[in-house]
This record gives structure tokens, C-alpha cells and sequence, in this order.
């Protein structure tokens, strides 16, 4: 009895509670600055724009400059999140799809503008892939999924003249529809949904158009049109209609745009089924590069009670109850305990009790100096982090080599310190790093096996 009375109430405080409170949609942790955002997006865009078709049919671009102008410019307006260069340009691909790049180089596929009803959708996705970049998804997610790599590498690889794609490749970070940077999580979805229909909002779109295009879509792929890729990346989080329309109470009144469709919208519609079909497309840009004159993988032999993990760079042993997973780079390489990875913070992997093995580029050949950079970036990268003591000179696989001693807390003994040694070696990619981490508990056997490991590491 007492149940029954108290189910209504519950609802009416959830539904209070729901009418009280609009969502504050912001960027999360990230390890990329805003400039570094930018200046990955343009790279990747100037690779892009050489594999695809780019459309200039003054009809199609005409159309979505005059809706991304209006969405810069409510951005702006906005004034609460960061400010990108956005850039728009049309691609002559029959699937329907488009994406944007982290700093803003937005992609909009030609199937896409054939498949919308009005402007106000082909709006929709804009704003949508424009939340996506200033909300920094994409670094966002890479910088969760490679926490410990991605600041040595940031600290190592992304400055001067190096390219930030070809450092993120390294860490078998592509552009594939697949990779951290371009495949959005269902949370990200929900933000940019929210944030997208506020830019609708303010340009004067009507922001329920944006759901119902997804919905549309995703009926569309429900009954199997293979040209519907857009989800592939944006996975569908639920109640999009429902969520907007939520939202929507907390924006001051407003007259939209008509759902019908106008003229301008409508020609240039017409041109974008029009087109002919693109050529054949190269090979799709995912995959990061596979290194250079390989050649045969370097020797080792295992210890007792080891075994080996050959690279075309470098072979290195570990114990045989150990796990190995090799990035699709075919350098960056994480070995672990059985029990070594554990989730961190963020919701990423990370190395509780294991070795991170990568090759950086670097700007000199100075191994003092690099191993110095790179590990200021592991510090700046790793607040709980510090360094306990000089590097000490040792020789690896016949070369010169220093082994920094850190210490941080344990992400698999709880309480505990972590003992971390960060190895760097001068190799004819960049700088060969390793940082071998143990909770200090274990330290005393671990020390044992990390002296085998960097004993048999060959190049
Ligand atoms: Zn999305």
C-alpha cells in the first residue's frame, strides 16, 4: 500500500526536478591544447581533400556555407564555448554521411543533401558535427584512450615541424571511421545532439529537424540502405526527439524556418543527385602508415620463462604469462601482468603493472635532451607523478640508453606508491621509450624481470 502511494510522488519530483534544470554541455579532460586541435584537423583535412572528390557547384557550397556562417554565428553569439575556423566543403560521395575534423574542417557527402527534406535538416547535421568539434570529442577520446603515450608524445612529437597526424599514427591513432578520434561514444552523441539543437536554436532553425533526420536515417538503415554510414561513427543514443523536445523548453520562443522545403534548398538538392559519380576512391585513410623499409624483424631469444614480441623495429622479450597487444602502428606495444590493466579515471585502460613500449620523432639526436622532453610531458601529463632521482646510464641492444626514475600512486593497488622507470634509447625512427611500471608491493620481483626485458630488447 504504502508502495502505491508513493510511485506518484516519485514521478512528479523526477519530472520536477527534469523542468528545473537545463544540462550544461561542456568539453571534457583533454590533453591536446585548441591550437593542437586545429592544426591536427588541418592535416587530416589536406588528406582528405586528396583522396575524396571535392564538390565546387556554387548551388551545393552556397548551401552549406550560408548554414555553417549562421551556426559560427551563433556560436559566437553563444560566447560560452571556444571559437573554431570552421571550414565547409562538399564531397561528391552517394552515401549518405559527413564529418568533421577536430578544429572544424567540416566534410558534408553529397547523399547527405539528396537525403534531406529542407535546409533545416542538412542544419541539423552541421550542428550537430559542429558540437562535435567544440566540444573536442575527438581529442577528448584519444587523449582518455592514451593517457600515459599521449603526453610523452606531445612532449616529444607534436612540436616544430613534426606532423601531428604522423605522431598520432604512431600511437595507432588513424582517421578510419573505426579510430578514437573520428567513432563517437553514446555520451558524446547525447551532448552534441544538445548542443547542436542550442546552435539550431540561435541560427534560426528549427531544432527538432535535427532528430527527425537522424530518425529518418535510422529507419533507412534498419532496413538495410547501406548508404546510411553516418552511424557507423554517431551510434544512435536513444530518444533523440524526446531529448531535444526536453531541451527545447529552456530556449526563449522563436519562429522558425518553414519545413517546407524552399527553392534554394530544392535546386540545389537537385544538383547534388545530379552529379555524376565520383571516381573510384584510393584506399580509405584509416589505417595508420606501416613503417618503412622493415625489413626483417630484429632477433632476440627468450630468456627462461619468457617469450618474444618481434616488431619490424625492434624485438623484446616478456614473461610468458604475460599479455601483449601490439598497436596497428606494428611499434607501439603494451605488456602486462595477467592482472596488469586496470580501468582508469576516465574510463580508459590503463597500466597498473606492465610496460608502454614507443618509438617518438624527435627534433634532435641528443638523447639527454629528448629523454628530457619527453619526460616533462609525462609529468605535465601525470599530475601524481614525479621523478625520484637522476637517470642512470646503462646500454641497450649495444647503445647508449638512460633509465629516469618516477614514482606516482598505484590505479591497481589502492594506497599504494607505483615505482615507474622510463627507459629511452636513440633509434633510427626517433626515440625508443619504454616505461615499465609495478605497484611498489611487487617492485621487488618486478625489478628482476624488467632488468631481463631491457636486457633483450634487439633493434
Ligand atoms: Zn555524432
Amino acid at each position: 500500500m504504502i508502495l502505491r502511494r508513493l510511485i506518484p510522488q516519485l514521478v512528479l519530483s523526477a519530472t520536477l526536478l527534469f523542468a528545473q534544470k537545463q544540462k550544461v554541455v561542456k568539453p571534457g579532460f583533454n590533453l591536446f591544447s585548441m591550437e593542437q586541435d586545429v592544426q591536427l584537423g588541418r592535416e587530416a583535412a589536406a588528406q582528405i581533400e586528396r583522396e575524396m572528390q571535392i564538390v565546387n557547384n556554387p548551388r551545393l557550397t552556397g548551401l552549406i556555407d550560408r548554414i555553417g556562417r549562421k551556426l559560427m554565428a551563433a556560436n559566437a553569439a553563444d560566447g560560452k564555448n571556444g571559437q573554431f575556423p570552421f571550414t565547409f566543403k562538399v564531397v561528391n560521395d552517394p552515401s549518405i554521411n559527413a564529418f568533421a575534423l577536430p578544429g572544424g574542417p567540416m566534410f558534408i557527402q553529397t547523399g547527405l543533401i539528396a537525403a534531406a527534406d529542407n535546409e533545416g535538416q542538412v542544419a541539423g547535421v552541421m550542428g550537430h558535427e559542429m558540437a562535435h568539434v567544440i566540444l573536442r570529442h575527438g581529442t577528448n577520446q584519444a587523449s582518455k584512450a592514451n593517457l600515459i603515450q599521449l603526453p610523452l608524445a606531445v612532449a616529444g612529437g607534436m612540436v616544430g615541424d613534426n606532423s601531428m597526424l604522423g605522431t598520432l599514427a604512431q600511437l595507432g591513432i588513424g582517421l578510419g571511421a573505426n579510430s578514437v578520434l573520428m567513432k563517437f561514444s553514446r555520451n558524446a552523441e547525447s551532448d552534441a545532439d544538445l548542443l547542436g539543437a542550442r546552435l539550431l536554436h540561435a541560427a534560426g532553425y528549427n531544432p527538432v529537424e535535427l532528430a527527425r533526420f537522424f530518425e529518418k536515417l535510422e529507419a533507412e538503415s534498419g532496413k538495410g540502405n547501406a548508404l546510411t554510414q553516418f552511424f557507423a561513427s554517431h551510434p544512435n543514443p536513444g530518444n533523440r526527439v524526446k531529448n531535444i523536445q526536453a531541451d527545447m523548453q529552456f530556449y526563449p520562443r522563436a519562429n522558425y524556418q518553414p519545413d517546407a522545403p524552399s527553392a534554394d534548398f530544392l535546386a540545389a538538392k537537385a544538383e547534388a543527385k545530379a552529379l555524376p559519380a565520383p571516381p573510384k576512391r584510393p584506399q580509405q585513410s584509416g589505417t595508420a602508415p606501416a613503417p618503412q623499409n622493415g625489413g626483417p624483424s630484429p632477433d632476440t631469444a627468450a630468456p627462461r620463462g619468457f617469450r618474444v614480441q618481434r616488431t619490424p623495429l625492434y624485438a623484446m622479450a616478456y614473461p610468458e604469462d604475460w599479455q601483449s597487444q601490439l598497436a596497428q602502428d606494428q611499434v607501439s606495444l603494451t605488456l602486462a601482468a595477467a592482472d596488469g590493466l586496470v580501468r582508469g579515471q576516465n574510463g580508459q585502460n590503463d597500466v597498473g603493472h606492465g610496460v608502454l613500449v614507443a618509438i617518438n620523432q624527435v627534433r634532435s639526436q641528443n638523447l639527454d635532451q629528448e629523454t628530457d622532453a619527453l619526460v616533462r610531458g609525462l609529468l605535465q601529463g601525470n599530475p601524481g607523478v614525479r621523478q625520484t632521482g637522476n637517470a642512470q646510464r646503462i646500454r641497450v641492444s649495444g647503445q647508449a640508453a638512460l633509465l629516469t626514475p618516477l614514482e606516482g600512486r598505484s590505479g591497481l593497488k589502492r594506497g599504494e606508491k607505483e615505482i615507474i622507470r622510463v627507459l629511452t634509447v636513440m633509434h633510427s625512427r626517433g626515440l625508443f621509450h619504454a616505461v615499465l611500471v609495478a605497484p611498489e608491493s611487487r617492485w621487488r620481483i618486478a625489478e628482476g624481470e624488467y632488468d631481463e626485458m631491457i636486457r633483450s630488447i634487439r633493434f
